[in-house]
């Protein structure tokens, strides 16, 4: 049974010290008992409490690793229910299913095109993560694929196959790359624990009945692995496989059952793209640690991936780039200066319409916590001072001859007395980002 904020705070020194970021120890003891925080953050716990609320501080949702060091993917340990009560830790891994069946050279070129799919959004490289090797041939053609993927991807590797004697040789192939054994059911537990346990590996589970999942977890933990994840059923409906999830999430959280505790996946049906990415999406946002994809089709990785992004953004912390003078293509003494704020959308948003002018350009970016245009300006953060040091701040006196700074037509009204904080004269630019080409191209 989880122990209470006040179960938490008899165990505590109640010094109200402040040094864990807290400002009481009661305060630290409800934050610790929701799991928002680890207990190493206050250093006077006595040892005798440690032990008592190490149990507690635990994860509710054990963290599982797949991978080697440089190439790992880290599911799991996940605190909330909801993004906005703290966030989500770590982003559903996302990964591509290649059945052994394929020719070499068909593999060779799936991995090509999948070793393509990255992307830069909003200032961050996003990427997919996994490759799961299905076996659907026979031991040695299994092995053979593994040996042939190992040697050309470094990404973590999934093995589906209930094929032992398969599955010890692929493991031996793949000797400290942590790959995921997929997946044990309650015929196959013993075996694959062994081989999981053998290897280091972690291993994924079967939810093949409500009965029987707690006992396959309990069985895997007392055979020495503890790092496993739980394989939801996606055949049902999809509504169901969301019921099912939540469920299990909630039991792991609110309830403190240690028997689900663990990352959740889902291997996706063959479907159609667009119905493979409505459902992977779906999955992304409740709750799957690991979705293995049929397609990998550009535009649909590229919207999971995205959606993913937004969901693992910390809501309290809006994304945020560095505020400093960004010069746009090979400006010089005479290119048009804009400002607008650090909100990483905003300032992409902006980047992108310039460099589709093609007017080497510069644009100042105002520290506003990340917050955009309106928000900011409504907030006091965007504001004619602000700017103004910004300006100076930012050395862009010295690279331009004239005075002429584009504001965001949405603040209009603070131009007189942005131009008598400054000196600068203020000229009033578009509303909207897509209207910058245009108002650019028209300055020259
Ligand atoms: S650091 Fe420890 S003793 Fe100090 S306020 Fe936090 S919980 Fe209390």
């Amino acid at each position: 049974m989880a122990l209470s904020g006040l179960d938490i705070y008899k165990l505590l020194p109640k010094t109200n010290c402040r040094e864990c970021g807290f400002p009481t120890c009661l305060a630290f003891a409800l934050s610790l008992a929701k799991k928002a925080v680890s207990l190493e953050k206050c250093p006077y716990v006595s040892k005798e409490a440690k032990q008592a609320l190490d149990a507690q501080s635990q994860p509710p949702i054990r963290l599982a690793l797949i991978g080697d060091e440089k190439n790992k993917s880290e599911i799991g340990n996940e605190t909330v229910m909801f993004r906005h009560e703290e966030k989500f830790h770590h982003p559903a891994a996302l990964g591509f299913i290649i059945e052994d069946s394929l020719l070499d050279t068909e593999i060779k070129e799936r991995l090509l095109k999948i070793g393509k799919l990255h992307f830069e959004r909003v200032g961050q490289h996003l990427k997919t993560d996994l490759i799961a090797i299905k076996q659907t041939k026979d031991t040695q053609r299994f092995i053979d694929v593994v040996t042939l993927i190992s040697g050309l991807t470094s990404v973590g590797i999934v093995l589906m196959s209930q094929d032992t004697k398969a599955l010890a040789g692929a493991l031996k192939i793949l000797a400290g790359k942590r790959p995921l054994v997929y997946a044990a059911n309650s015929q196959t537990i013993a075996d694959l624990s062994a081989l999981a346990k053998e290897n280091a590996s972690p291993l994924a589970i079967k939810a093949e009945s409500w009965d029987t999942l707690p006992e396959l977890t309990k069985k895997a933990n007392e055979l020495g692995v503890l790092d496993l994840v739980i394989d939801v059923d996606t055949k049902n409906q999809q509504a169901k496989v969301i019921a099912e999830m939540t469920q299990l999430r909630r039991l792991a959280l609110k309830k403190a059952n240690r028997a689900v505790g663990y990352p959740l996946m889902c291997v996706m049906d063959k479907l159609a793209s667009q119905a493979e990415v409505i459902r992977a999406g779906d999955y992304i946002a409740k709750y799957a640690g690991i979705i293995l994809l049929n397609t990998f089709e550009e535009w649909a990785v590229l919207a999971l991936l995205t959606l993913r992004q937004n969901i693992y953004t910390d809501p309290q912390k809006p994304l945020q780039i560095e505020s400093k003078l960004y010069a746009i293509g090979n400006t010089t003494e005479n290119s048009p200066a804009l400002v607008t704020t650090n909100f990483s959308l905003t300032y992409y948003t902006v980047l992108g319409e310039v460099e589709a002018s093609k007017v080497p350009t510069y644009i100042l970016s105002v520290n506003t916590e990340g917050m955009s245009v309106l928000t900011a300006w409504a907030a006091e953060k965007f504001t004619p001072e602000k700017i103004a040091e910004s300006l100076k701040k930012s050395g862009v006196e010295e690279k331009l001859k004239h005075r002429n700074l584009i504001i965001p037509g949405y603040v209009a009204v603070m131009s007189g007395d942005l131009e008598e904080k400054s000196g600068w004269k203020i000229v009033v630019g578009p509303k909207e980002a897509a209207g910058i080409p245009t108002f650019l191209k028209n300055l020259s």
